[in-house]
């Protein structure tokens, strides 16, 4: 669907938080490398209280339900800072620093004093309960595509601890990350089309990385978005990983934002008002005592209970899709998923999923729902099953103002995916561990000369030193493989064009072909090309090793040469098989000269393509051809 940004009232805030390239971390010396997990210790998630008093009702919930975390550290990556055994240390004066050279870089006013607060996190992502952050500068500028772009602050923080997996009541971190110094740049919110925000959120990646002072590679960088439309609450979502899904989030939360209002506007048109909003709670366990849904079947068994709820006068509303796939069945679904819920149907789409007619006229019946009445089956376990019922009847009367205000998540493909409610407001206060850090001006100004050249100078000097085409300089500059690119052309004689073209178009179209690219590590992307520098391998043989491994089918290079099958010939091999070619053809080549070389060459690399280098074949091609035409 297109749309007009300023017709919709579209707007879009958008934080750029990056990993700065520090010895250390934020509070501590430790630092990010992969390592083995030699610590492994288990807490239990507390909701923390702000000064206010306030309480997270997804925080409580999660505490009810008896979550654990456990935390696996590594020797080197983490100490007991990480573990929150010990009392942060300084605020590291390196990242100060570097936070300050990229606030300068946009022109921000530095603040004279740097206060580390605490902000609460409920999820475990942090070992103490709450993220430290401190301003750093405030306002500056961002010149872009669509014109100058204001940014409201800049900010130091420490990074999160790095998800390993959950379950049912537990989730895994590694602490390698926690700590870690991060810069987060906020713009002001934007009324663009969705491709112009995009392009505005490369253009700050850009000058970040031009300053030198972030960290690069995958993972580094993430962004998150406060989206709304028609002056409604802003959704926030969180964790855009990659740049090139921007503009489809922005576009889908646009819509589905659009969506949730012409819900509401149904609402209107049918004469349902939010003051006449009723509904009621029922068990209905023994409806479905002897019932073909397996979900239901298996919930029952488990000793869950059904529950139904009757929401008046809303037949045909959970069902109703303004646009493709938006619906409030939908919505409402997802929301009840994190309250550990899977089995959930409405009226809208019953019969089906082998719940029977009769079954649903049952439902009916004991929930008292008539013509114009609609109707919410769920069912789960105790824990959980009460806070979804509530999140339902709130959820529907949301419906009555439109968007509500909550926290979503980018899912792979772009769209987005209720994760939680949003956070109420006073969720900072001072962190008291850590002194406040004057910050004078004689410092911040000796630090102007440090910002270093503009990213289209570092393009120029690119383009000259590698002999580079300005498209591939520009996608190796945007790629996270650029520090890695200069070590394999440095160490290696492999040509800079075809490792430019391989760390990004190669690897983009095999992304594209829905692999994953988060296995390629540097130390791999490394031996990659070594082993094409060795001859141990041809270049063409690129593409299927790098398909391998990001299929994951091998763990290393090595691996992946065996599993292709690829036997790297001797030249001593080669020079046997293309001898015997050029045996067999010997009337040809004295007919032909060296105009027989295209066909011989074609038949040597159907031997030994993927096997050996074409340039070094045809070398020793051409030299044989030359040898038996003289002869
Ligand atoms: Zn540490």
């Amino acid at each position: 669907m297109n749309f007009n940004p300023k017709e919709i009232k579209l707007k879009v805030g958008l934080e750029i938080h990056q990993q700065l390239a520090t010895k250390g971390k934020l509070f501590c010396d430790c630092h990010k490398i992969e390592e083995p997990f030699k610590v492994e210790f288990m807490r239990r998630l507390r909701p923390t209280q702000s000064e206010m008093g306030e309480v997270d009702p997804a925080a409580m919930f999660e505490f009810k339900k008896g979550t654990y975390i456990v935390y696996k550290a590594g020797k080197k990556s983490s100490c007991l800072v990480e573990m929150d055994e010990e009392p942060p240390h300084d605020l590291n004066p390196e990242a100060i620093e570097h936070a300050i050279i990229i606030a300068l870089a946009l022109q921000s006013d530095i603040v004279d004093e740097i206060q580390v607060m605490r902000k609460i996190v409920i999820d475990g992502s942090n070992t103490t309960g709450f993220q430290r952050t401190a301003i750093v500068a405030l306002g500056g500028k961002l010149r872009t595509k669509i014109g100058e772009v204001k940014v409201q602050t800049v900010t130091l923080e420490e990074d999160a601890a790095r998800i390993l997996g959950q379950g049912e009541g537990y989730r895994e971190y590694a602490l390698d990350r926690l700590g870690i110094p991060l810069i987060e740049v906020a713009l002001e919110p934007l009324t663009a089309t969705p491709q112009e925000i995009q392009d505005v959120a490369l253009s700050l990646g850009r000058l970040m990385r031009s300053t030198g002072k972030v960290a690069r590679g995958l993972g580094t960088i993430r962004q998150d978005l406060n989206i709304s439309v028609m002056n409604g609450k802003p959704v926030e979502v969180k964790g855009v990983q990659k740049l090139d899904l921007l503009q489809k989030v922005i576009e889908y939360e646009a819509i589905r934002q659009l969506g949730l209002i012409k819900i509401k506007e149904e609402l209107e048109k049918r004469g349902i008002k939010k003051e006449d909003f009723n509904y009621e709670i029922k068990e209905i366990t023994e409806v479905f005592k002897d019932t073909k849904s397996k979900i239901l079947k298996r919930a029952i068994e488990k000793g869950w209970k059904v529950f139904g709820i009757k929401i008046s006068k809303f037949k045909g509303i959970f069902g109703f899709e303004p646009f493709k796939g938006i619906r409030l069945g939908r919505e409402i679904a997802e929301m009840v998923s994190f309250y550990g819920i899977r089995g959930i149907f409405h009226c809208d789409e019953l019969p089906a999923y082998e719940i029977t007619e009769d079954e649903v006229k049952k439902v009916r019946d004991v929930l008292n729902v008539n013509d114009e009445d609609g109707f919410v089956i769920i069912a789960g376990s105790e824990f959980g099953l009460n806070e979804a019922l509530n999140a339902i009847v709130e959820r529907c009367l949301q419906a009555f103002d439109g968007v509500p205000a909550e926290t979503r998540a980018p899912t792979h493909d772009g769209k987005t995916r209720y994760s939680r409610p949003r956070p109420g407001a006073a969720r900072m206060y001072p962190e008291t561990d850590i002194p406040t850090i004057p910050i004078s001006r004689e410092y911040v100004e000796s630090l102007r000369s440090k910002i270093g050249p503009s990213w289209e100078e570092q393009i120029s000097s690119l383009i000259k030193k590698y002999k580079l085409s300005e498209v591939l300089a520009v996608k190796l500059y945007d790629s996270p493989y650029l520090e890695v690119f200069e070590k394999i052309v440095k160490d290696t004689n492999v040509s800079p064009t075809f490792v430019a073209a391989t760390l990004t178009e190669t690897i983009v179209s095999l992304l594209r072909e829905g692999f994953d690219e988060s296995v390629l590590n540097d130390k791999i992307l490394f031996e990659l090309f070594s082993v094409v520098d060795s001859g141990k391998v041809s270049k063409e043989a690129i593409p299927n090793i790098l398909e391998v491994l990001m299929k994951k089918e091998a763990k290393n290079v090595e691996e992946a040469i065996k599993r292709l099958g690829i036997k790297g010939l001797s030249r001593e091999e080669l020079v046997s098989i293309i001898e015997d070619i050029v045996n067999k053809n010997v009337n040809i080549i004295r007919e032909r000269g060296l105009g027989s070389f295209g066909p011989l060459m074609g038949k040597v690399m159907q031997k030994v393509r993927g096997r050996s280098d074409g340039k070094l074949v045809a070398e020793i091609l051409k030299e044989k051809i030359k040898k038996v035409s003289k002869g």
